[in-house]
């Protein structure tokens, strides 16, 4: 579910290599538990400060550690649909004002 701009960095040896690395050193320190709620275990990478089409070139952004967060899907989900209140294609909200995935 990248945005167009990201894809081509989310698919770069360099962020793959990072995202990589940040997850083996998680792995050592705590068995890669989801640093945010640390009950489920991590599954995605996220950045802190977000990728924008502003700073997607600043390795100092994209390929910094300390921007880095290892979350579990539930948790990274929160963040980024909770602050940014954007539906995209693969998800909506139902009546309720829950964020579901399309069916
Ligand atoms: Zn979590």
């Amino acid at each position: 579910m990248a945005k167009a701009y990201a894809k081509k960095f989310y698919n770069s040896k360099e962020w793959i290599k990072a995202r990589k690395s940040f997850i083996s050193s998680r792995v050592s320190i705590d068995g890669g538990m989801c640093q945010e709620c640390k009950k489920d275990l991590g599954y995605i990478v996220d950045h802190v400060k977000e990728i924008t089409p502003s700073n997607i070139d600043d390795p100092n952004i994209t390929l910094n550690r300390d921007n880095f967060r290892y979350l579990c899907l539930i948790c990274h989900n929160r963040k980024t649909f909770g602050e940014a209140r954007v539906t995209g294609n693969d998800v909506m909200f139902n009546e309720l004002g829950e964020l579901i995935v399309r069916e």
